[in-house]
Order: structure tokens, then sequence, then C-alpha cells
């Protein structure tokens, strides 16, 4: 399914508009488009470039939010995190989690256990349906030797053993944002990229029923679209706008000029790609690690590296001006470091091979700070204030998004906006994503079939493994480039574990809707997810990309020079001089 970027579209009239291609729009517009509903989403950058693609790569319950009593937050995160993983079993895991506890522990040890045996029970039916690769062991007590013998880098002062359990790692969370959003554009929807609303498209009045009193309501009727390729303006119609904004939530209403009486609280948090604590190939489990400073990190091994985060500090800049910086950085650092065992080389700064950063998009949780405020989620509908036919959504979590997406379409249903709109019968707790093999289904046996295939290419296995995994049906496309033109078999990068070869460049933009070196780079492939990429690595992709995107030499020499400049400025904030 292509995800195609038709400007024509947007003169046709809309039931729903999407504004945002974080998972929360890309849910909602799957949901609508499912229900026959003709949807468009806009998003300013690209798909899932906001917080979508900065997250710690977990479909979970959050554990940690037992501890704020926060029950229904974790048991519908829970149903999500299977109904997630069995859409899409070939771009998820089950990883087993370590939660050490030591004698200082707080909580307690045996408050740690109460809450791991809580989190089991909530999730009590992750295992209904599920393929053996999919099934969530029963949490476990390791002694502290056991322990120590999986993660032989913790302080084993005072340490009593670690309560182990699962959660489900999101292999690629750009890529799983894509497959939905595929499954959306396969029901009927249109997306583009690099369209900016910049404002609504009203008229005076309402007419869902009587509540205009003082003659201030407005009703919406469509957006402003503002396409960031070319600056052309366009007013496309639609008879109900959703909010997704995410962190930009209530920048995104500000060209309505009233107060809607949203606020987002916004909470800024990073991780840290650093060289692999204890050593490569080490530990294979994920640490959740909580310091005597009441900081916790979680340390994933990812491709040969460690993942470190998330931080959680309150922000109040523009989401599109906050950056990863050095007390950031130090403060993942600290963390770590202090659960080490002695003799461990701590990791420091010149470890850190790259960073992330997103921007929790919060409800307002009055009197808590972000770290507790609440990962609930809030649908406004703004028609109570005056201003019909629009929806806002704050706060949420990745995991959460269908289910988010689901409530949303549902009170748009409901809403007279749509009064006569007869929607199709659509249950997406049972649809598999874009691309998925099948639904909840073991992917392993598809994927060693779709290894074997097509040998003639020539293709190693560790590069047919990778492409079957991150594109499941669709890998059969990129091996039709390959054979089509062999050159694009090549590989992208000499580096260790980058395993991206040039088919999948050209396929992001005929297919994914790819329209930058960055879109690319950083969600359609893997290697902006392992590490600083170079100068000569981004200069090999535009090689590939600039023909299909009808590139110049000059335009193609000019995007290598923006992107190589503009990974640099982010770098150079947080990383200090050397010497
Ligand atoms: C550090 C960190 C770690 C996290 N880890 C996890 C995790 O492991 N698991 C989990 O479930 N959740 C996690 N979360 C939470 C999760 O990432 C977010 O809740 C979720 O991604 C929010 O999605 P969203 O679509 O609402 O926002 P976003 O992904 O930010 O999407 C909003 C989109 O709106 C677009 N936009 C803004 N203004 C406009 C406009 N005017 N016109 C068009 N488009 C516009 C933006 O460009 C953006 O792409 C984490 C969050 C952070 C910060």
């Amino acid at each position: 399914m292509r995800i195609e970027r038709d400007l024509s579209r947007l003169h046709e009239p809309y039931d729903v508009i999407v504004v945002g291609g974080g998972i929360t729009g890309v849910c909602v517009a799957r949901e609508a488009a499912g229900r026959g509903l003709r949807t468009l989403l806009v998003e300013k950058g690209d798909f899932g470039g906001g917080t979508s693609s900065a997250t710690t790569k977990y479909l979970h319950g959050g554990i940690r939010y037992l501890e704020t009593y926060e029950f229904r937050v974790v048991r519908e995160s829970l149903r999500e995190r299977r109904v997630l993983g069995f859409a899409a079993p070939h771009l998820v895991e089950q990883k087993r989690f370590l939660m050490p506890a030591w004698k200082w522990s707080k909580p307690s040890t045996p408050l740690i256990g109460a809450g791991v045996g809580l989190y089991s029970l909530l999730g009590y039916d992750s295992n209904r349906g599920a393929p053996d690769s999919l099934r969530v062991p029963r949490p476990n007590w390791l002694s502290k030797s056991k322990l120590l013998a999986a993660v032989p880098w913790l302080d084993p002062a005072e340490l009593q053993g670690a309560f182990a359990y699962h959660d489900t790692l999101n292999l690629h969370p750009e890529r799983l944002l894509l497959a939905f959003l595929k499954s959306a554009v396969a029901a009927g929807a249109t997306a583009l990229n690099h369209m900016r609303a910049v404002g609504f498209v009203t008229e005076p009045g309402s007419d869902a029923n009587a509540v205009d009193t003082d003659g201030s309501d407005v009703t919406v009727r469509g957006v402003t679209v503002e396409d960031a390729l070319t600056g052309e303006r366009y007013d496309v119609r639609g008879r109900t706008v959703v909010n997704a904004g995410g962190p930009w939530m209530d920048l995104v209403l500000q060209s309505l000029g009233k107060s809607l009486g949203v606020k987002v609280n916004r909470s800024k948090g990073i991780h840290l790609l650093t060289r692999p604590v204890g050593g490569r190939g080490v530990v294979t489990d994920t640490v959740f690690a909580r310091a005597k400073t009441g900081k916790h990190v979680i340390i994933s091994p990812w491709m040969d590296r460690s993942f470190i985060g998330p931080t959680d500090t309150p922000e109040t800049a523009a989401p599109d001006d906050v950056r990863v910086d050095h007390t950031d950085v130090a403060l993942i650092l600290d963390t770590v470091n202090s659960t080490l065992a002695p003799g461990v080389d701590k990791l420091t700064e010149a470890d850190v091979e790259a960073t992330t950063v997103g921007i929790r998009p919060l409800i307002v949780d009055e009197g808590k700070d972000s770290y507790h405020t609440s990962r609930r989620h809030e649908l406004y509908d703004h028609g109570p204030s005056g201003v019909h036919h629009l929806w806002s959504i704050g706060g949420g979590k990745w995991t959460t998004g269908r289910a988010l997406g689901e409530e949303t379409v549902m009170a748009l249903l409901d809403s007279p906006a749509l009064s006569g709109v007869v929607p199709r019968r659509f249950d997406s707790t049972h649809v598999a994503a874009g691309g998925a093999f099948a639904w909840a289904e073991d992917a392993e046996p598809y994927l060693r079939e779709a290894i074997r295939s097509r040998g003639q290419l020539g293709l190693e296995p560790s590069v047919r493994e990778q492409i079957a995994r991150l594109y499941g049906t669709e890998h059969e496309r990129i091996l039709d480039l390959v054979e089509h033109d062999p050159a694009l078999g090549a590989r992208v990068s000499a580096r260790d574990g980058v395993l991206d070869i040039a088919a999948q460049v050209v396929f992001a933009v005929t297919d994914e809707g790819a329209c930058t070196l960055s879109d690319i780079i950083d969600r359609r492939l893997v290697i902006g997810t392992v590490g600083q990429v170079s100068a000569e690595e981004i200069a090999r992709i535009a090689a590939v990309a600039a023909p299909v995107l009808g590139w110049s030499d000059e335009a193609s020499t000019a995007a290598v020079d923006a992107e190589v400049a503009r990974r640099t400025a982010i770098e150079s904030i947080w990383r200090q001089p050397v010497g």
C-alpha cells in the first residue's frame, strides 16, 4: 500500500481532518477510514517525527504508574500491548525486564514484588490467543547470583536479587507507526506529510444546536494548510477536525484566538545510545534500575549498544525548540553509573553515540510534577467552549494510541457534526497493520520463508532477515527492486551492524511518502537509529534518493549539506568540545 503525496486530494471534502501524524493522529485516521469516513491526515513534518519517534521503544503497561495508583491506565495499556503486538507480530518482540532490588530500594523489595505481581494480574488476558512468540511468561524472582550472572555490571553491594517480568519491545517505532498509517491509507485515508495546519476555516454560529448565546460561537468547516515544501496554501473542507498535535496541541489552537481552556503539560524526555554497558553481548535483558536518588533508567540492549533513558523534566520551550543538553546527558549518566559495580568502567559523554529527545504531551494534573502526572488521556470537544466540530486530544501513550483513536472516532460519530453518516463495521482490535504477515501469528515461520526465498539475488541472510522483519509482506517489493536493478542491493553504509540497502531508500520515496533525507534516514531505514550518520553515508543515500525525488545535482548537494549541518548542530549542543 503506497503512501502517496497527492496534493489533488486537498480539493476533496472530508468527514474527518486529522491534524498531526504522530501515533495518536495516525490511529484516529485509521479508525475513521476503517469505518468508511472520508479522512485526511496532515502532518507538519514527517509522520512520526514528533514524540512518537522518541520513545523508550516499548509497548508496555507502564509498571511504574502503579506507584501513583493509575490502575486504569496500566490495565488499558496492557490490553493495548497485546492488541498492537497481535497487529504486527513481525515488528515486536517480548523482552525480559529485570528490576533489581537492593536493601535500600524504595519502594521496598516486598512492595516492588507486589507491584510486579499486580502488573501481571492486570495483564491477565495477555496470552489469550497468543502464538508462542508473543506469549508473556509469568514474572519470577531471580536470586542475587542468577541476577549477577545475567547482569554482571550491577553493583552487588546490598543487592538482593531482581524481579523478572516481560514487556513488548517495539522494534522500530517509526516503522510500526508507518504500518498503522498504511492500513489507514489502505482503507481510503489521504495522508500528507510536510503539510502544516496554519489555521481553521470557520463560519460564525453553530449548526449543532443553539448554544450560541452571545453570538461569538463559530463552527469549524475545515483547515488551512501550508505545504512546507513549496509554501503553497490550501483551504480544505472537513465536517470535523481532530487536533492530534501532541505537545503542539495548544499551539495548533492558537489561530482561533479563543481561550478554549486546554493546556498541555510538557515534559522533556531524552535517551542516550551508548557503548553496551558491561561489554558487547554480555546482557540480553532490559534492566529497570532505580538509583538511590530515586531516579530510574531503563537500559535496553539495542543493536549491540545500550539504549538508556528516559529523563522526565518539565519543559517550557516550544516543542520545536527543545534539544538535548549537557544537563540531560549528565542526569542519565549519573543514574546509570550509580548502579554499576566497582571496577566496571563508568559511562562518560565520550561513550554516547547519539541522543533522542521527545516532549510528552501530558494532561495538566494540578499539584503534580511531570513524573507523577497521570499518563491518562483527555478528549476535548470544543463545542461547549463555542468552537463547534473541533476536538483536541491531550495525553496518552504510544501504546494506547489505538484505543484513543477508537474513542475519538466514536465521539465524532455520536456528534451532530457527522449526523447522517452510516459507518462501516470496523474492529481494529482484530485488524493487522499494513505489511503484517498475519494477525496474531508467530512471525518466525514467515520470516524464515522470506529469508529463504529468491536466494539468487545474493543478499546476505542478515540483510534478508532485516528486510523481512521491517517490511513484512512488503519485503517482496524491496526484492523486486533489487531484481530489477542489482545495484540497489548495495549497502548504504560500511558500518558494522548497519544493514540497510539502497532499495529501501527508493522504496521510502516511492511507497512510504519520504520527502527529505531525514525522512529516509531517521524514520524509514535503521541507520538513523544506530548512532551518528556520517556525511559520506548521507551523500550515498542522497545519490540514490535524488533521481527518485527529481532532485538536480545542485539540489542534492544542497540537501546533503543542510542535513549534515542539521545533525551537527543538534549534537554540538550537548557534546562538550574535546580538549
Ligand atoms: C522520552 C519518552 C519516552 C516514551 N516512551 C514510551 C514508550 O516506551 N511507550 C509508550 O507507550 N509511550 C512512550 N512515550 C509516550 C509516547 O511517545 C507519546 O505519548 C506519544 O508518542 C504521543 O503521540 P502523539 O501522536 O500524541 O504526539 P506526537 O508524536 O508528538 O505527534 C504530534 C504530531 O503533530 C504534528 N503537528 C504539530 N502541529 C502541527 C500542525 N500545525 N500541523 C500539522 N501537524 C502538526 C507534529 O509534527 C507531530 O508529529 C514516551 C514519551 C517520551 C517523551
